[in-house]
């Protein structure tokens, strides 16, 4: 799939508020600093769609991007991040929560995972909470390019592994580099296969 626009749309703490859900829809969400907004740029190939860090924008909110006036791209609040107290934490779980369970047109969540580091308790916990509500989703492991291909390979592998100790099925996963670009043109063939799919669905 080719992008050939993408436009910001709205910022919501409400589901309800959310554009209406008549399109196909794709959320990116991970840990802060995981290189979310960097990922999103790289696949929009617009450096300035969504904030990166020491960009201050709405980080907390549910971000709605239009993408080739065909789906909708959702930046969603990053997990685990310390700066918040508790109860804005607690405040944006169920945001999370409620979008998440609450949205229909959700076709995949894009789970991004810092591909330098070993597998982590919040990220686990995180897929375990997306598996109990059934919401299908990909690992997308980030930052490929700051540690040497061989080491990449190896943490990536280990993550997989560490999912396998308690999934049956263990769904696709993609190793990114938004510097590199490393991972965009198959990322974004399967958000495309996943889209003729929808709309295929309408027509039975
Ligand atoms: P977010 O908080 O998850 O949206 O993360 P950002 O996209 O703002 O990225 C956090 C930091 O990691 C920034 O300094 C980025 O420049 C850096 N970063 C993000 N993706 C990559 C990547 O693929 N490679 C490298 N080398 N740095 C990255």
């Amino acid at each position: 799939m080719e992008i050939n626009s993408a436009k910001y749309l709205i910022s919501n703490v409400d589901v309800a508020a959310c554009p209406t859900p008549n399109k196909p829809e794709f959320a990116f969400i991970g840990r802060s600093n995981v290189g979310k907004s960097s990922l999103i740029n790289m696949l929009t190939n617009n450096q300035k769609l969504a904030k990166t860090s020491g960009n201050p924008g709405k980080t907390q909110h549910i971000n709605h991007f239009i993408i080739n006036y065909d789906w909708f791209l959702v930046d969603l609040p990053g997990y685990g991040y310390a700066k918040v107290s508790r109860s804005q934490r607690k405040e944006f779980g169920k945001m999370i929560s409620k979008y998440l369970q609450e949205r229909p047109n959700l076709i995949c969540v894009f789970v991004l995972i810092d591909s330098r580091h070993k597998p982590q308790a919040i990220d686990l916990d995180f897929l375990r909470q997306l598996g109990e509500w059934e919401i299908p989703f990909n690992v997308v492991f980030t930052k490929s390019d700051k540690n040497k291909q061989s080491e990449t390979a190896r943490n990536c592998k280990n993550f997989v592994n560490k999912m396998k100790e308690e999934w049956e099925y263990i769904p696709r996963s993609f190793i990114t580099s938004a510097v590199k670009y490393h991972g965009r043109k198959d990322l974004l063939q399967y958000i495309g296969e996943l889209i003729d799919e929808y709309y295929a669905g309408d027509d039975e």
